[in-house]
């Protein structure tokens, strides 16, 4: 597959993320794209800028094959300096991490020059619609991944089903509106015999390597306490089992909910790190569907809604002295990259794909002109207006940027 151009979706819905990861082209959320082309047709694929282009005439070809020589000669270029570290001109080290799916997508964090694996979504194990998977399968997964990562860290979020990610389970199914229902967490919650085995898995996958586990989709500090409790039945039972594991895994829980991101403090109390996840943090905050084309428009991260709540939650990781991380795919897109840092964020996790290009733009900058660009970007009224000055920021520093 070469490119990806389909009627449906968002830019941060499943489709999206994975052919991100994958480095293939992709334009989502076309509506019609489908019915305007034949089989056999040539049609040109524009990832960066969101374009597609039927049945293109001599002319667009020949200058879009231009652009993509240019463009591939840049990514080369990116390669050639992703051994260096994620560092600010004025000495800012910023850690780079990988959002995987599958334990062999780890090696694409090392060959990126990422600092390890920020978000492991494990969804990918319950695609059996006959049974959950077992214990020792959840850990082969994550024990190889481990070991793929040779000591840098591997944060594993447990299961976060419903919503956009599909599982084989009736109960699921029946409900008028997954993503405000009994999905991820809170099914868990209620799954213990789902929940603990992946958990157990995790703490022995743990003797392995830097493994942390991550709490998606919690709305109350309750859920975090539950969560924790199962992880410490996980415990005794490896004790009883007599198996050797990790007791003190760090726990972290996803801030994408409006709630936990306006209660940030008091979750704060409760875990060693926060990931932001921002795809949802957006959907939920705005009121807008991440995966449906029909509200693409309000989908907006640069909304000031959000701008606020993602520099409060970085100030408050901060001022509780515990590690936040952003792992929505916003930390992919060089625009934001200034805007997040300069609100305090020093924990990035993105496609591997998208390392090399945010190193670029982190070993261009300084923190004195990304607190700047932060400062102007949150006092900003409209997210359109706000995305054009964060574009001109970057083309300021990186004017060969695409
Ligand atoms: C998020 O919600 O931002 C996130 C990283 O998780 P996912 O895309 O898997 O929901
Ligand atoms: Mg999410």
């Amino acid at each position: 597959v070469v490119g990806i151009a389909i009627d449906v979706g968002g830019r941060t819905s499943h489709t999206a993320i994975v052919a991100r990861s994958l480095g293939i082209p992709a334009v989502v959320g076309l509506k019609e794209v489908s019915s305007l082309v034949r089989a056999g047709e040539p049609i040109v694929v524009d990832g960066n800028r969101g374009r597609v282009v039927v049945k293109p005439d001599a002319d667009t070809e020949k200058a879009y094959a231009r652009t993509k020589r240019e463009y591939d000669s840049y990514r080369r270029s990116l390669e050639r300096s992703t051994h260096l570290p994620a560092e600010t001109l004025d000495g800012h080290r910023i850690r780079l991490f990988g959002n995987i799916e599958r334990p062999a997508d780890a090696r694409a964090v090392a060959k990126n020059g990422g600092d390890g694996v920020g978000l492991f979504r494990t969804e990918f194990l319950f695609t059996d619609p006959r049974r959950p998977p077992t214990e020792d399968e959840h850990y082969s997964a994550y024990r190889e991944t481990a070991e793929n990562l040779d000591g840098q860290p591997l944060v594993i979020r447990t299961l976060d089903v419903g919503g956009d990610k599909i599982l084989a389970d009736p109960a699921l199914e029946m409900e008028r509106n997954p993503f405000m229902g009994l999905r991820s967490l809170r099914y868990c919650l209620v799954r213990p015999e789902i929940f603990v085995p992946q958990l157990k898995a995790i703490l022995r996958a743990a003797d392995h390597g830097d493994v942390r586990i991550m709490f998606p989709m919690v709305s109350t500090v309750e859920e975090i306490r539950r969560a924790k409790d199962m992880l410490e039945e996980a415990r005794s039972e490896l004790r009883r089992e007599r198996r050797s594991f990790r007791a003190d895994v760090p726990v972290g829980v996803m801030v994408e909910t409006p709630s936990a991101a306006l209660s940030a403090d008091l979750l704060a109390r409760e875990v060693q790190f926060f990931s932001v996840g921002t795809n949802d943090l957006i959907q939920y905050a705005l009121a807008v569907d991440r995966g449906n084309e029909r509200v693409a428009n309000l989908y907006q991260p640069a909304h000031p809604a959000i701008l606020r709540l993602l520099s409060d939650i970085i100030r408050t990781g901060v001022e509780h002295d515990i590690d936040v991380a952003v792992c929505g795919e916003i930390c992919g897109e060089p625009i934001y990259t200034m805007m997040l840092l300069g609100m305090g964020l020093r924990e990035l996790s993105l496609a591997p794909s998208m390392i090399p290009e945010i190193k670029k733009v982190i070993r261009s900058i300084t923190m004195e002109r990304a607190a700047e660009v932060a400062r102007t970007a949150i006092s900003m009224v409209e997210a359109a207006q706000t995305e054009k000055f964060l574009h001109a920021s970057l083309r300021q520093v990186l004017p060969m940027i695409f």
